[in-house]
Parts: structure tokens; sequence; C-alpha cells
């Protein structure tokens, strides 16, 4: 049985897994940068677009984030996500943005939420796929800059609830996880579920996250089977794990190709495994194409391709209700698939 990139994408998808600011057109990283007068170290954003390693791609990301500078900036760059998340078949998502990036440069919170929000809501009413926000505090910088991000995002008007979770990217090598705790213990009182970057260069990270952050996602992860006892703690306690394979292969080559990745040891372990794209544009691949690229290496077959992609829902933090009403859609359209 073939998997063609023609029907993944028409079947309903959830991305559980993907960074607003790495689905910036490569066009509009060029219109942006020219409007705003910001340099761009090379002629042609694809050639931007290739990497060295995490750090390489992370200097690429600040980068692009340089470009987005005022509201209007920020409701393009939100629009067109959406447009291209529906476009390749997401009926819902759940999105990081880097709050960091964008502040440090001197933007207002409200410019970048008001911006942000703005361009979900037209590209929602023009889709009607469903979005909601997860901010990503940079883990390197500790819990003083990641509890005034809190803060400052928290204290935002949210009428549509967008903002439903927390996480952490960034340089996972030499961070000490376990000092984000208070910010991760706010976080949850003040209503944000918990998720965080971790396991593409170590399991520690792994473990801090769920026994000492409290998440109950880890996105990556993949390193976890190297720890047994971790990862059947991490099954038992439902963890669910949002894996991208190819950019655990192009950005961070915890792998020399996908072919290697640990997605099946995942699921033998009993793992609950999502499989999303990361960083669409950045990486010049969606979630269409990534759901095609496991099965075409041998990572997962059909049915257990239909098995993850439907229980992408269990993994969302959409209320129950909805939850249930998306599980029936998603059931229904990948039941007859494969
Ligand atoms: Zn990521």
């Amino acid at each position: 049985m073939t998997v063609t990139l023609e029907a993944v994408r028409a079947l309903p998808k959830i991305e559980l897994h993907r960074h607003l600011e790495g689905t910036v057109r490569p066009g509009t990283v060029h219109a942006l940068a020219a409007a705003n007068d910001t340099p761009l170290p090379v002629d042609d954003v694809r050639t931007l677009y290739t990497y060295r390693d995490l750090r390489h791609f992370l200097d690429v990301y600040d980068t692009v984030c340089s470009t987005i500078v005022s509201p209007a900036d920020f409701h393009r760059v939100a629009y067109e996500s959406v447009l291209d998340a529906a476009a390749t078949g997401i009926v819902y998502t759940e999105m990081f943005f880097t709050p960091h990036v964008h502040l440090s440069r001197g933007v207002p919170a409200a410019h970048l939420w008001d911006g942000i929000t703005a361009g979900l809501r037209d590209g929602i009413a023009e889709t009607g796929i469903g979005v909601r926000m997860i901010m990503d505090c940079t883990k390197f910088l500790g819990p003083h800059l990641a509890l005034l991000e809190l803060d400052l995002l928290t204290s935002l008007p949210d009428p549509d609830g967008f903002l439903v979770g927390i996480g952490g990217d960034g340089i996972e090598a030499g961070v000490d996880d376990a000092a984000l705790a208070p910010v991760f213990a706010e976080a949850a009182r003040r209503g944000l579920r918990r998720t965080y970057h971790a396991g593409e260069f170590g399991v520690q990270s792994v473990a801090d996250a769920i026994r000492v952050l409290g998440c109950e996602r880890i996105d990556h992860g993949p390193l976890v089977v190297e720890d047994p006892s971790l990862a059947a703690e991490a099954a038992d306690r439902g963890i669910v794990f949002t894996l991208c394979p190819s950019s655990d292969v192009l950005i961070s080559q915890v792998y020399p190709s996908v072919r290697d990745h640990s997605l099946p040891r995942m699921l033998e372990a009993g793992l609950h495994v999502t499989v999303n794209s990361d960083d669409p544009a950045m990486l010049g691949r969606d979630i269409s194409d990534e759901y095609v690229t496991v099965v075409e290496e041998g990572l997962v077959t059909p049915e257990q391709l239909r098995d993850i992609a439907i229980g992408s829902v269990d993994a969302c933090w959409l209320p129950d209700d909805d939850k249930a009403a998306l599980r029936a859609r998603l059931a229904a359209a990948w039941g007859g698939a494969f």
C-alpha cells in the first residue's frame, strides 16, 4: 500500500509541534526585510534556510524574527501561517511562539500579541481551522526572564482563549532545566498546560521536564529510548512526544538519516507519539511531507500512521467536547483511508 502526498494532504490532521516563526514564507521574509530595512545575510532566503547545526538554525531563526517588527507584520505572519496550515489539511494546531526573540529587540509585548491574534482570527475566519498558542520560554536564559515573559503575556487580553500552554526551546545542551520549575509551576497556576523541548541531546532533560517541570508533553524527545526505565515511566504517565523526525536529522542532527530515527522503538516502548513538522517553511517540509516520509522511510506502517494521526486528538489540549467531535471527524476520514 502506498501513502501518497496527495492523499495525506486531503486528510484532516492535527499538528502539535509547529513554531509560528518557523512558518514564515520565504517571500514574506524578503518583503518584511525590505519594508523594515532589515539586512539579510543572503540574497535568496532558500539559501538562508539551510543549516549546519542547531546553533546555526537558531541564528537563522533570529534573522527571520528580526524582519517581523510591527503589529501588521505579526498579523501577516500569523494569517499566512493559518492559511498554509489549512492548505496542507491541518484542521487544528497548537502553535509555539517565542516571546524572547521579539521582546529582546524592543517589540512591545502588546504589539506582538495583538498582531498575532488578529492574524489568527482572520486566518481562522477564512479557513475554519482551530488554532491555539503556546508561549515558549528561551531555556538557556533562565527563570527570571521566563517569569517576566509569563507575566507579560498572561496580563494581555485574550478573549478568544488562544494562549493555552507554556513550553521551552532553544539550545538544549548545558541548560539547567530544573531551574525553570518555579516558572512552570506558576504557569500551571495560571491555567496553562506544560510541554518542553527535550531529549535530542540526552535524556536528563526529558526526566527533568516530566518529574520537575510537570510537563504532559515532550517536544522531540527521541533519545528517551536510550533509558528504558525513563521510557517506561513516560509511557505509564501517558506523556506525549511531539516528534519531528526530519527536524531531528536536518537541524539537530541526532540521526544521520530519518531511517535511523527512534520512532519505531518509541512505539515498541508503548509511548504516545505524534508526528509534526516543527518549522515547515524553514525546513521546506510540512506535516503532510512528514507523514509520507515516516512511511516511506520505514519508520511506521500506513496503519500505524493512521493510529498516530487519530491519536493526536488525545494529545491536544482542547476541551473534552471539542476533542470528541474532532476524534469522530478524524476517525471517519482516516478509517477508510488505508
Ligand atoms: Zn520545536
